[in-house]
């Protein structure tokens, strides 16, 4: 998606350690413009497909889902709650992610009443790394189960492994923006 490629060039920094801070537009400061282009783009990718929800993670995610949904038919966006202490009340699909920029393990939790067996899901999130957010979304999927339809992510990059893993699984991933390399000396971005 040629916009959020040049919002990208234009405002994301890169730092140390393969990070790219995109927070003036899309994960602190949200431009909920370009997030409206981005759900059209992904109505566009995933367009044929029934989609009964769609499900992201906290925090980022969030608006970028809610935006999105309303090119879906405005269905539910459901998100996993990272969590430091579970209720183990049975009424909860847990697991464990990885947070690849918080460099620590969250525990994580969708409520069960908020999937049901056999919806059509739609993950949505910000950023695929090495994969291991998505993972965890879709072992909860696997847990409600729950068909996942389709992966959209705004920018993968791609240097981390993540994405190429994902649709070797088999899964239909529509990255808007995938980051070929980085540097954060010259701050230069490639796209794939
Ligand atoms: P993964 O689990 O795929 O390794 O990383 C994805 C998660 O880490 C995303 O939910 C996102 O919040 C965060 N993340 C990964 N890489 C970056 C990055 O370069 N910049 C920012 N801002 N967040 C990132």
């Amino acid at each position: 998606m040629k916009e959020l490629e040049e919002r990208i060039a234009k405002d994301g920094t890169v730092k140390p350690g393969d990070v790219l801070k995109v927070d003036s537009f899309l994960n602190h400061q949200c431009d909920i413009t370009l997030f409206d282009h981005m759900g059209a783009e992904w109505a566009r990718l995933f367009e044929g497909k029934h989609i009964d929800k769609i499900l992201t993670i906290e925090a980022s995610g969030i608006g970028i889902a809610c935006i999105a949904a309303q090119h879906f038919n405005n269905v539910p966006v459901v998100f996993a709650k990272k969590t430091q202490s579970i209720n183990l009340d049975g009424e909860q699909y847990t697991t464990k992610i990885y947070s690849f920029t918080k460099q620590k393990t969250f525990d994580v939790i969708v409520g069960k009443r908020f999937l049901t067996k056999g919806e059509h899901v739609l993950l949505i999130d910000d950023f695929l790394a090495n994969g291991k957010a998505l993972q965890g979304l879709i072992e909860i999927c696997e847990q409600a189960g729950v068909v996942v339809e389709g992966i959209g992510i705004a920018i993968e990059k791609g240097f981390q492994g993540g994405g190429d893993k994902l649709r070797k699984a088999g899964y239909d991933l529509q990255s808007l923006a995938i980051v070929q390399s980085m540097d954060p000396e010259e701050g230069k971005v490639v796209f794939a």
